[in-house]
């Protein structure tokens, strides 16, 4: 039989400078009443851009309640039937956009996401996680569709805090070597089959734009100076990584960072921070599965870390952890069905030996010196 191949992703994709002080030109053909749902925070910096983007519109704005449960889902899905409004706009980050989807999904009107800062894969994705009021994790939830539009204003890209940025090269640099686990393993990506050659094209180019672009985009933020490395790397994080992941699958960086929030409640770290170290989890796994380092690669990456300040260990988040801790955290890493997307079988003794590895200051003397 041959493979069922397929290919999710936003109806639209929108990036630009400036693209919030004319949001209704681009997402009018929705409809002309909106329901705007953001944070107080966001909302007290972007009140001016929002009441122009909207100018010539009718609009309401709901501000989130802070956690992205079923419960605040259902409340802003309530509001949006009450109002007759044709499509939630989620303007914030992570959990303001996985409320916007979650609500959007359950009223059965459309979604336009516009995310604050480059820091993850939700924007353009069909998941939707769901947290419980103290901020644990529940679930991941499948939406019926991808987002209707994801908008991207880079001058708003540039002035987020520069660490949103760095977590998002992060989750962006794992979308490669995951796919690249993933299409040596052959499993299905997470749109219900098959990669296509496209999809790991998209994965090839989103670490080809991070490595070349990475360290500019990260100076440009700290600067608050939009330049062409922050429209690229805008690009990279959020549209390459978010289509990678989704249309290839992941593999045991986001398996690690699953272990982490198991072992580590509440979780110390952002998504991406994690998924960073994750990374290098998983090629260590894959350098001591092979019985040999690939020293070009493991260079690359660990230049690339250290370049845009990136952390290259569970000491460099911030976290001390002994041995003991170390394998509770490779068989909690074990438990998720990410780690079993390896072309090889991974146990917690041979994770063990992987974050072992990764888990020095110092990577790259540690990985020359004993050859892994
Ligand atoms: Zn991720």
């Amino acid at each position: 039989m041959p493979e069922i191949k397929t290919f999710a992703a936003p109806s639209k994709y929108i990036q630009g400078k400036d693209l919030l002080l004319k949001i209704s030109d681009y997402i009018g053909f929705l409809g002309n009443h909106f329901l705007v749902l953001t944070d107080q925070i966001v909302f007290g910096l972007t009140k001016d851009k929002i009441a122009q983007g909207f100018a010539g519109t009718s609009y309401h704005v709901e501000i989130f309640g802070g956690e992205s449960t079923a419960a605040e889902a259902e409340r802003i899905a309530k509001i949006a039937a009450e109002l007759h409004c044709c499509c939630i706009v989620g303007l914030g980050g992570g959990k303001v956009i996985d409320t916007t989807k979650y609500a959007a999904d359950l009223a059965g009107i459309a979604d336009v996401i516009v995310p604050t800062a480059a820091a993850s894969d939700a924007p353009c994705s069909a998941m939707s996680v769901v947290y419980d009021e103290n901020g644990a994790f529940v679930v991941s939830k499948k939406m019926k569709h991808n987002p209707n539009v994801v908008l991207v204003d880079t001058q708003i890209i540039t002035e987020a805090p520069v660490r949103l940025l760095k977590a998002g090269l992060g989750d962006a640099f794992a979308t490669y070597y995951e796919a690249r686990a993933c299409k040596r393993s052959g499993v299905d990506n997470f749109t219900g089959g098959k990669r296509n050659e496209a999809d790991y094209a998209m994965a090839e180019l989103c670490n080809k734009l991070l490595l070349q672009y990475g360290k500019a985009a990260v100076e440009s933020v700290q600067k608050k100076q939009w330049s062409e490395a922050v429209d690229m790397i805008t690009e990279a994080n959020i549209f390459l990584s978010g289509l990678g992941f989704e249309n290839n699958g992941c593999a045991i960086a986001h398996a690690f960072y699953s272990g982490m929030t198991k072992v580590w409640d509440p979780f110390p770290v952002m998504h991406g921070e994690a998924v960073a170290v994750g990374v290098l989890v998983q090629l260590a796994a894959e350098y001591l599965h092979a019985g040999k380092t690939d020293e070009r690669e493991w260079g690359e990456v660990i230049t690339f870390y250290k370049e845009c300040g990136l952390p290259t260990s569970l000491k460099d988040l911030g976290i001390e952890a002994d041995e003991k801790k170390l394998y509770e955290l490779a068989e909690a890493t074990c438990t998720y069905p990410n780690s079993k997307k390896m072309p090889f079988d991974v146990t917690p003794e041979s994770l063990y030996q992987a974050i072992l590895r990764v888990n020095k200051n110092n990577c790259m003397e540690e990985t020359n010196n004993e050859r892994v």
